[in-house]
């Protein structure tokens, strides 16, 4: 349903930053929750990272503020301090207008900067409990002209240990606050807290996470049964990765990948269920604080665990149900960001490419294997970029004292400097790039073999119209209808 920020009663300060933001009209979560929270209710709310829930409790917040006092009017507790930062920047941002004063406050950063911004006067402080608590019993913040909390990722909250920060938090406020609760999950404490500080909350659960289909870039590489790993090692050098999820059939296979990948140099480890709740949660951990770029699923565990959203998504091996492809590729591109999602298809696979594509009603894009000479070039260009980040940050004390003696030994400037190169690169040089078994061969052959005539079910048209003309595969005006695979929120 189509619906405006003005129609939701906000007021025009904060829908001008909101059309700053690009932001033109409101998600799902943010249409089902805005206007309650702007008459004061209590509200629970089930929705993941990227359904928008940050406008959905920042803006009404921020519309309930009430003067500038030296107090902070509005709370946000949240898990991390990535987390705490980003939500933040996020208040800032949608406060712009009404020139909101807000402090991120978790720990591990200077307390004297923490204390000096609330010296200043804060209207809405976002922090991590642990801090939070110890500036309350420094007598640094005081909670007393609380009038919204935000309990956000509550799940991830209690799972960190933080109950008993989060209890002695909600007790320093006042009882008649607003208090508003997200979670991507609902488990018994989370549900226990809800019910023990909340008043009569509303419960809003927002669908699955929002797939816009044009936001992500679905690509395919034809590869060779036996080069696999070989291919998706290339993709890996080639692509521009933040954090990525690898698809595999079974668990077995999942192991196998991950293996072959740490092999090559990778941080990657697999998510399975062979793997207790805590070991999991682990290893999905390390994947969202970036201690891990890579991480192995099957479609079961995926669909069980709450994953972050990624830059890209890899199906090592195509899943047998279209759905899951939909569930699979919507790890990626979440609300307002672009994604990339690759598939690794066999010549044998081509009739379930097309089930997918005729599912999907969409065209996936056709790729070439990134040949040897891109992977160098990018490996270098790497490289370049560490080192001038060195050179930017003045940080050679160590090297300059080596270069001193060397060029005392009578060794020129640029031969020292090309030799250093050549030593820190040699782990990296020595790194292979796999050969990757042709696929063309193959699929020749069968497109010769499709082209005979058929006896039944298979047509020639159909044939037809899976072949990829070299104009489609280099991404070419297409035909095929663009509908949006999940409706937006
Ligand atoms: P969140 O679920 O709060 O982490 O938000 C996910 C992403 O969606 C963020 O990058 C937001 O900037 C973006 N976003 C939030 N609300 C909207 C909206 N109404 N229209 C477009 N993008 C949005």
């Amino acid at each position: 349903m189509n619906s405006t920020f003005q129609a939701l009663g906000l007021r025009s300060e904060l829908i001008q930053a909101l059309h700053e933001s690009l932001y033109t009209h409101p998600t799902d979560i943010q249409r089902l929750t805005i206007p309650g929270l702007l008459q004061g209710h209590d509200l629970l709310g089930q929705a993941q990272t990227g359904t928008g829930k940050t406008a959905a409790f920042s803006l009404p917040l921020l519309q309930r503020l009430e003067g500038q006092g030296q107090q902070p009017q509005a709370l946000i507790l949240v898990p991390t301090r990535e987390l705490a930062r980003q939500v933040a920047d996020s208040v800032w941002r949608y406060g712009k207008h009404l020139e909101v004063r807000v402090a991120s406050i978790y720990g591990g950063q200077s307390y004297s900067r923490q204390i000096a911004r609330l010296e200043r006067g804060v209207d809405v402080v976002v922090g991590t409990p642990g801090r939070i608590i110890d500036l309350m019993d420094k007598g640094l913040l005081d909670l007393g002209a609380i009038r919204t909390l935000v309990l956000d990722e509550a799940d991830e909250m209690l799972k960190m240990g933080f109950i008993e920060d989060v209890e002695k938090i909600l007790a320093a406020t006042p009882t008649q606050r607003q208090t508003v609760l997200f979670s991507a999950t609902l488990p018994k404490p989370v549900q226990e807290l809800a019910a023990r500080y909340m008043n009569q909350p509303r419960f809003i659960r927002a669908g699955d996470p929002e797939i816009t289909v044009q936001q992500i870039r679905q690509q395919l590489l034809w590869v060779h049964p036996d080069s696999k790993v070989q291919a998706l090692s290339r993709l890996l050098e080639t692509e521009a990765l933040d954090r990525a999820l690898i698809f595999t059939r079974t668990r077995a296979r999942a192991t196998e990948v991950s293996l072959a990948l740490q092999q090559r140099g990778y941080g990657v480890d697999v998510i399975s269920g062979d793997l207790s709740q805590e070991a999991r949660e682990t290893v999905l951990r390390r994947f969202r604080q970036g201690d891990l770029a890579l991480l192995v699923a099957t479609d079961v565990v995926a669909r069980g665990v709450d994953i972050p959203s990624v830059s890209h998504v890899f199906n090592f091996d195509l899943p047998t149900d279209p759905q899951d492809y939909v569930h699979r590729i919507g790890r990626t591109g979440r609300a307002g960001r672009s994604g990339v999602a690759i598939s690794l298809a066999t010549p044998d696979e081509r009739r379930r490419v097309r089930a997918l594509e005729h599912f999907i009603q969409q065209r996936l894009r056709e790729i070439e294997l990134p040949r040897l000479e891109a992977i160098r070039l990018r490996r270098n260009a790497i490289f370049l970029s560490k080192l001038q980040q060195i050179l930017d940050d003045n940080a050679m004390e160590l090297g300059l004292e080596m270069v001193g003696e060397l060029l005392a030994a009578g060794y020129d400037m640029a031969e020292v400097a090309a030799a250093a190169i050549q030593l820190a690169r040699a782990a990296e040089l020595a790194r292979p790039i796999d050969h990757v078994k042709s696929v063309k061969e193959i699929m020749e052959t069968r497109k010769e073999r499709s082209e005979l005539p058929q006896k039944r079910g298979h047509s020639r048209r159909d044939d037809h119209k899976l072949s990829r003309d070299k104009d489609r595969s280099q991404g070419q005006k297409r035909q095929q209808p663009r509908r949006e695979l999940v409706r937006p929120l």
